[in-house]
């Protein structure tokens, strides 16, 4: 029989996204913890410290404002910029599924130059994408990085362009082998009804207790956690475990290529180039001789 001191231990460390709203209805927030999804993201697409740590906390934002929305719905936060990365891309939905990646600036200074973490991002954008059920287009806003740690930039995004009061906290922690350690995320906003002065005090009560030093206890619940953290009571409006997973597969690959001409699907067989990658979650799926025949076929009798 497994030890259960070892399962229990394990659920408490269960990467998991716990959203609560306040007993007088006048402020929601959610906390993360991320960590294995964010380990499972740098050992997919084989990152060093800093892109892992980016990446970490570009997942921790889509996680926080997907936990806001419904059902299956997603939500993406895609950032640009000039600095050692081009972009970071995260995308979750509602029910806790998380992926993406980073993609490098070619002119960009090697990782160990990077001294200031300003310059990981350096000048860019930041774009948050709602996909809903209820409207047919995306609804999404884009701001201009201002400290490029995407935490405050994220903050920065709900104050200005969605005027929602929001404050954002992240964590992330590397061990001596670079290796993400650590990830753990914070959102609280105000909701309608909220006077000034109480959003205030609310606001600074959260600031000095971060200010005292780590925010997020390792060996307490993420229950425990937000109750050091937030000062009113609280209900747990919802509770998920959040993993590193995407949707693709060899079959949606090969369902794609049948927009392609065949004459395309013909070079790619002749020059063996069978190799397809899903840049989100770096798996990598191989087409053999009977899958180019398949794919040929049902080009062709498309064209019928
Ligand atoms: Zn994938």
């Amino acid at each position: 029989m497994k030890n259960i001191e070892e399962i229990k231990s394990k659920f408490k460390n269960r990467d998991r996204i716990i959203r609560i709203l306040s007993e007088n209805q006048h402020f929601r927030a959610a906390m993360i913890r991320n960590t294995n999804t964010a380990l499972t993201a740098q050992d997919r697409h084989k990152l060093s410290e800093i892109p892992a740590n980016f990446l970490a906390r570009a997942m921790m934002g889509s996680a926080l404002i997907a936990n806001f929305l419904k059902g299956e719905e997603r939500a993406i936060l895609h950032i640009t910029g000039n600095g050692l990365l081009s972009q970071v891309y995260a995308e979750s939905s509602q029910i806790g599924e998380t992926r993406g990646y980073v993609e490098f600036n070619q002119n960009a200074p090697k990782v160990a130059q990077i001294k200031d973490m300003d310059n990981v991002l350096g000048i860019g954008l930041l774009k948050v994408t709602r996909i809903l059920y209820d409207q047919a287009k995306q609804n999404s806003g884009i701001i201009e990085l201002i400290k490029s740690d995407i935490a405050s930039d994220l903050e920065y995004y709900f104050n200005k362009s969605e005027q929602i009061p929001t404050a954002i906290l992240m964590e992330v922690e590397t061990d001596s082998e670079g290796s993400i350690s650590k990830s753990n995320g914070f959102i609280i906003q105000a909701m309608p009804g909220c006077k000034h002065e109480e959003l205030k005090e609310v606001f600074e009560k959260i600031e000095n207790h971060l200010q005292l030093g780590n925010f997020f206890d390792d060996t307490l619940s993420i229950e425990e956690n937000l109750k050091n953290v937030l000062p009113f009571d609280f209900t747990i409006s919802s509770n998920l475990p959040i993993d590193f997973y995407c949707r693709c597969s060899k079959d949606n690959f090969t369902k794609a290529m049948i927009t392609l001409d065949i004459k395309e699907i013909e070079e790619m067989r002749e020059q063996n180039q069978n190799e397809l990658i899903c840049k989100y979650c770096n798996e990598h799926y191989y087409l053999d001789e009977a899958d180019f025949t398949k794919i040929i076929e049902i080009i062709k009798s498309q064209k019928n």
